[in-house]
């Protein structure tokens, strides 16, 4: 995995924790998670995700595209038991 920075790597900002959105393009469709942890460069907005929110975000994207989903939204926050 990428470490995650505490000064961001490209501008020397301050990297804190917070939420970020994430959306994909499938072939079949656009999915889009939300609330998604992370960690963001205050300044530049740069963005780290830890192992476990990537490997959850991979099973999400995994399932919507299995499912040919055209349209899905999703919240991190709520997909917590997948
Ligand atoms: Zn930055």
């Amino acid at each position: 995995m990428k470490p995650i920075p505490t000064v961001c790597p490209l501008c020397n900002g301050q990297v804190k924790p917070g939420t970020t959105t994430f959306s994909l393009d499938l072939e079949s469709g656009v999915i889009v998670v939300r609330q998604v942890p992370a960690h963001i460069c205050r300044q530049c907005g740069e963005e780290w995700l830890d192992d476990e929110q990537a490997a959850k975000l991979e099973k999400i994207v995994a399932r919507a595209r299995h499912e040919k989903v055209q349209l899905e939204i999703v919240s991190m926050r709520e997909s917590g038991r997948l």
